[in-house]
């Protein structure tokens, strides 16, 4: 089958890869449509190591086998990506995407969603109703992380919400804060971002205007970032970090030691309250699509995606050789 994998550091587009075959409690899925995202670009440019395998997890799709579970065939879905064991320490106490042998769609010991087929656990999976289109679902995933950042929040922080990075994740982040009753300003760089913040009604600009929000959001995707961040936080504020860059960030702790500053992690979210946002179209995510190419022009979106200002681009599924 056709897929675009990361081998030895290098992107390469196959038309020879070996179509997996589900293992109990797995099912095959045919990709209908999915997203390039800044964790796939990090992992081109080293992020997690040595990934070696096809790429990708942002994705609506079609079960085409579930041996297990043969009710899902035909089923239109996204899908967590996140593996887990269900017995670990982590995932017994309910850190299930903790869990300590876990393993990524596209970013972690299993492949992605950029070909023609893939295997996911069968309880990673949603059904999507049909009011929603492929081309909004597929932002399943990427809007959950973006309600992670919501939902991390500790209570009483404040409401004064700084956003750094107006690309995909910054602009997502930036409209769920915006429709929780936050009135974020979202930090741009490029005239594109300002437009499409502007048709969410957010506010943006070139530079903070004051230096003591409350919450200060990183979703930069550039590890040299976070220095400049910390900065525009009030004592006590919060800082969230969305940013899984390949290089290390160099910080001076002591401020946050002496601004008793609070640093929260935060990466994967709600899958089912994105999907409600989305069949609902209480948000409707398509001003973020930058371009839509074939799965077989694989190679030609990822130097697409990679462009600065460019939101989402999404590579959609062509008739399979496969016959699937
Ligand atoms: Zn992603
Ligand atoms: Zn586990």
């Amino acid at each position: 089958m056709r897929a675009l994998t990361l081998e030895d550091g290098e992107l390469r587009f196959r038309t020879d890869y070996e179509l997996p075959e589900p293992r109990p409690k797995e099912a095959l899925l045919r990709m209908r449509m999915a997203g390039i995202c800044g964790t796939d670009l990090a992992l081109v440019s080293g992020y997690k190591g040595r990934y070696t395998g096809v790429l990708g997890h942002e994705y609506v799709a079609e079960v085409v086998k579930a041996p297990d579970q043969p009710q899902w065939v035909g089923q239109r879905v996204a899908g967590e990506i996140n593996t887990m064991c269900g017995n670990c320490d982590r995932c017994r106490r309910g850190l299930t995407t903790h869990c300590a042998r876990r393993r990524v769609l596209g970013i972690l010991d299993w492949d992605g969603v950029f070909s023609d087929c893939f295997l996911s656990p069968i309880a990673n999976l949603y059904p999507l109703p049909d009011s929603v289109s492929d081309s909004v679902a597929v932002f399943t995933e990427p809007l959950a992380a973006a309600y992670a950042a919501l939902r991390d929040l500790p209570a009483n922080v404040g409401d004064q919400v700084i956003i750094f990075g107006a690309g995909r994740l910054g602009q997502l982040i930036a409209i769920v804060f915006k429709q929780a009753g936050y009135d974020p300003l979202l930090i741009t760089r490029y005239p594109q971002q300002v437009a499409v913040a502007g048709h969410y009604g957010i506010r943006t600009a070139a530079k903070p205007a004051v230096s003591a929000y409350d919450i200060a959001i990183d979703a930069t995707g550039d590890a040299a970032a976070l220095p400049e961040i910390l900065p525009h936080l009030r004592p006590r504020g919060v800082l969230i970090l969305k940013t899984t860059a390949a290089q290390p960030s160099v910080l001076h702790l002591s401020t946050v030691v002496v601004d008793e500053l609070r640093i929260i992690g935060s990466r994967c979210g709600p899958f089912p309250q994105a999907i409600e946002a989305l069949a609902t179209a209480t948000l409707d995510p398509t001003p973020l699509i930058s371009a839509t190419y074939p799965l077989s022009q694989a190679l030609v979106a990822f130097q697409h995606a990679a462009r600065p200002g460019v939101f989402k681009v999404l590579l959609q599924a062509e008739p399979s050789p496969l016959g699937l």
